[in-house]
């Protein structure tokens, strides 16, 4: 088998949503650094964004704060979050959204130049080509990409991460990453149960087949703390096409209908909020109304207006494609008859159901030089896109001018570089190849920007 060894500053394993965003950022803000991806797919339509989104679901419309925010996924959540991790991440929302716009993603607005809401959290965009756009801007950032190599575990230095191994998916190759700092970002876990689609669909799962948790497993091989394991992810979906139902509910405020065609949310679940109750709420409803025989369960779409039932098909063309696809080929007009709601299978995914590794503010997960952003990261739900492009630069600090300490590292970095060269003239291929797994260059107990966790995880604020 042949190998490959890398040296690099920072690896980032996974190059999706937050893995792009980390990569720009680290690249924008330190261009002396070697940032390096790893990522299993072809980063130009991998992971969760390959179809394409046609919202941003987490951003901050008019007149509301971090704070309010928080507020907001505390109560959907009913009550179970990190309120500290998910206030950090919508501090970023604006940033990273304005960030990506700047790089050509089509975001809709009103004559005034606002974008337009979709609800109070989301905003409608044109998103078919948005995982291009991100990969396009780590590519032009200077990010070094290595597509189709699958990481399978990290590499430890001491108590320290120091990269990672992976082989190629096309050649077989062997990948030995050695970093100073890894960032994983690999999604969350789909296929670990069998799909909840009868039929045709039978195959079909909601979740992005490639993200199967590989990361989450590698932090666990090495030692990392976790959180909220046994919290499952399980999804609205339309029946047969398994799209997301967001785009109907919330598009064009569609309520839950059953069999009898009643509102039971409006009836059963009004003291949680109806149609508006917690997200699993919504979940939890339409399965006891199918398992106490009242099923099947519809979003009620009759009564659209022409224009309604476009604007719905041109949000599924930007996201979904087969939803628009099956009505036509199955002859359904939205408008005329409800669309069959139904339960995905469980997954595990940190931006939807908070499990996954145990970080801090600045996404610090417990092993030292390992951070993880995106759904791979527990702890705070209601990431979506933004949430994780927010966590992709919490790693490299709060955007602004480069601290102090992280110009010590730097130039910690570029010594330590002389220094390999001038080895490097003097000694054989052997000595080269020593000095890859040697222990990290910067003195022990040195506090620089990409310091160590504290020893004990932070206790979960309420
Ligand atoms: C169908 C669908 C629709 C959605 N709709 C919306 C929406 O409309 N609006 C919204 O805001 N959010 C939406 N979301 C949620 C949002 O897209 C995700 O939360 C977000 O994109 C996840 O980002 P990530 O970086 O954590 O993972 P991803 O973007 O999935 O990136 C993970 C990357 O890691 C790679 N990878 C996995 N394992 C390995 C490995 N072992 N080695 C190397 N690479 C690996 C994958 O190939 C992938 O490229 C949707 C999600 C899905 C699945």
């Amino acid at each position: 088998m042949e190998r490959k060894i890398i040296e690099t500053d920072i690896l980032i394993i996974g190059g999706g949503t937050a893995g792009c965003m980390a990569a720009v950022e680290a690249k924008e803000r330190y261009p002396q650094l070697n940032v390096t991806i790893l990522e299993k797919a072809h980063i130009d339509r991998s992971g969760c964004l390959a179809g394409g989104m046609n919202a941003i679901n987490a951003y901050l419309n008019k007149g509301e704060t971090p704070e309010s925010f928080v507020r907001y996924v505390r109560s959907d959540s009913c009550g179970l979050i990190r309120e500290d991790l998910v206030k950090t991440m919508s501090e970023l929302f604006e940033y990273c959204v304005k960030k990506v716009e700047k790089w050509g993603l089509p975001i809709l607005c009103d004559d005034q130049g606002n974008y337009l809401p979709r609800g109070r959290w989301n905003i409608k965009i044109n998103g078919e080509s948005l995982k291009p756009i991100l990969a396009k801007a780590a590519r032009s950032a200077g990010a070094q990409v290595y597509n189709w190599v699958t990481v399978t575990n990290l590499l430890t230095d001491g108590d320290r991460i120091a990269g990672a191994v992976g082989f190629s998916l096309r050649n077989g190759t062997f990948y030995v990453v050695k970093a100073k700092a890894t960032i994983i970002a690999t999604g969350g876990a789909a296929g670990l149960y069998r799909p909840n689609n009868p039929g045709d669909a039978s195959h079909k799962t909601w979740y992005c087949p490639y993200n199967t948790g590989a990361g989450y497993a590698m932090g666990i091989r090495a030692g990392a703390e976790m959180t909220s394991f046994e919290m499952r992810y399980v999804a609205l979906r339309t029946k047969d096409t398994i799209a997301p139902t967001g785009t109907i509910a919330l598009g064009v405020r569609a309520p839950q209908v059953n069999a009898k065609g009643e509102q039971f949310m409006k009836t059963r679940y009004a003291h949680l909020g109806g149609d508006g109750a917690p997200t699993p709420y919504r979940t939890y409803g339409p399965l006891m109304e199918i398992k106490e025989g009242r099923g099947p369960v519809y979003l009620d779409t009759r009564g659209l207006t022409a224009e309604q039932v476009r604007e719905l098909k041109s949000a599924y063309l930007d996201m979904y494609p087969s939803m628009v696809l099956y009505w036509a080929a199955n002859n359904i007009d939205p408008s005329k008859e409800p669309i069959e709601v139904q339960t995905t299978e469980p997954y595990i995914v940190g931006g939807h159901c908070q499990a996954g590794y145990w970080v801090d503010g600045e996404r610090r997960t417990t092993l030292k030089g390992l951070y993880a952003a995106g759904d791979v990261a527990g702890g705070a739900p209601y990431k979506f896109v933004s949430g994780c492009w927010a966590e992709g630069s919490l790693p490299l600090g709060p955007p602004g001018p480069i601290s102090r300490t992280c110009r010590r590292w730097l130039f910690r970095i570029s010594r330590s570089r002389r220094r390999k060269r001038a080895l490097s003239r003097r000694s054989s291929g052997q000595a080269k190849c020593a000095t890859l797994f040697s222990p990290p260059t910067w003195k022990p107990g040195f506090k620089n920007c990409w310091s160590s966790m504290p020893a004990a995880p932070r206790p979960i604020t309420r």
